[in-house]
């Protein structure tokens, strides 16, 4: 339920979460549209 659409190309139903270090990166996987960016503070147990 908590699909998008990629503001760039418009066709995406999946979104791309990207593990970077620190970092999360959730991107579109058809045009590398990027729709947020932030800390991953928390570890997940
Ligand atoms: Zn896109």
């Amino acid at each position: 339920m908590a699909r998008r659409k990629c503001p760039s190309c418009g066709k995406v139903d999946e979104i791309l979460v990207i593990h970077d270090k620190d970092s999360v990166i959730k991107k579109c996987p058809n045009c590398g549209y990027v729709y947020i960016t932030y800390r991953a503070a928390m570890k997940p147990s």
